[in-house]
């Protein structure tokens, strides 16, 4: 078995070249088993992801980070993927003490109060669950794809995630939108009906909105933020320096 090291990251981008995202998958969840996983929050991507673990029996976990905040309908598509794949989905929640001191300091809206607000929000609810679902691993399967950002477009296939000490390995990292369409529908894929509401990236149901056809895909995410810099934290995958490593890594 490997051991995940930055080093690495440029063999996997070597060995990725041209190969269709079953065997991205594959060939990365083999070579570090028991250690790889894939975290979901029911869109597009995501569903074309779990349907690809799924119905091949990777030995990949899937898990997604339960804010308290989704819509409706992403709660809604979280129950028709178990209910169509009879698979386990892990869901990690923020930490009770850390939420119910946020509530009673600042009330259930703090984020709309300023950009740290927003952070502080995101920490709780996602940064730090998620920190907890990577710990011991060594690979991370996303969703992103190059076409979601400008700030995607410079990212990689695979990366080395500073931050969580493992490498981050993005399956769909070429597709375009419609790809992912045409792929959910050939495969009947549940999918988040949001979408078909002019939502693309779907996060907290306070934090996302719809966006018209010729803005950016991450539009609808804090629309009310400077945005060059509409991350949550998760996919930030520079090394804590000194600060509390949760904090650290905010956009
Ligand atoms: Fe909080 Fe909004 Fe971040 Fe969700 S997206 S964790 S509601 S600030």
């Amino acid at each position: 078995m490997h051991i995940a090291s930055e080093a690495l990251v440029g063999d996997l981008r070597h060995d990725f070249a041209g190969l269709s995202a079953l065997d991205m998958l594959t060939q990365a969840a083999a070579a570090f088993p028991g250690r790889a996983v894939f975290s979901t929050s029911f869109g597009l991507e995501d569903q074309i992801i779990t349907h690809l673990i799924f119905t091949h029996e990777l030995p990949i976990e899937v898990f997604t980070l339960d804010t308290g905040r989704n819509f409706q309908e992403t709660y809604s598509t979280w129950n028709k993927t178990l209910l169509k794949y009879d698979k386990p989905i892990a869901s990690y929640f923020p930490r009770q003490d850390s939420l119910e001191q946020l509530l009673r300091a600042k009330g259930p809206n703090s984020f709309y109060a300023s950009a740290e607000a927003r952070k502080e929000c995101c920490s709780i609810r996602k940064v730090e669950p998620l920190a907890r679902a990577l710990a011991g691993q060594q690979v991370w399967f996303t969703g992103i794809r190059a076409e979601q950002s400008a700030n995607r477009q410079h990212m990689h296939p695979a990366e080395w995630d500073a931050g969580h000490q493992l490498i981050k390995v993005h399956p769909l990292f070429d597709w375009t939108w419609e790809q992912c369409w045409d792929f959910v529908r050939a495969n009947g894929i549940p999918f988040n009906p949001l979408h078909q509401q002019g939502f693309v990236s779907i996060g907290c149901a306070p934090c996302t909105r719809a966006i018209a056809a010729s803005e950016d895909f991450r539009a609808g995410r804090w629309w009310w933020e400077d945005q060059s810099a509409k991350e949550c934290g998760l996919h930030d995958t520079a090394a804590p320096q000194g600060l509390d490593p949760v904090v650290e890594k905010l956009p």
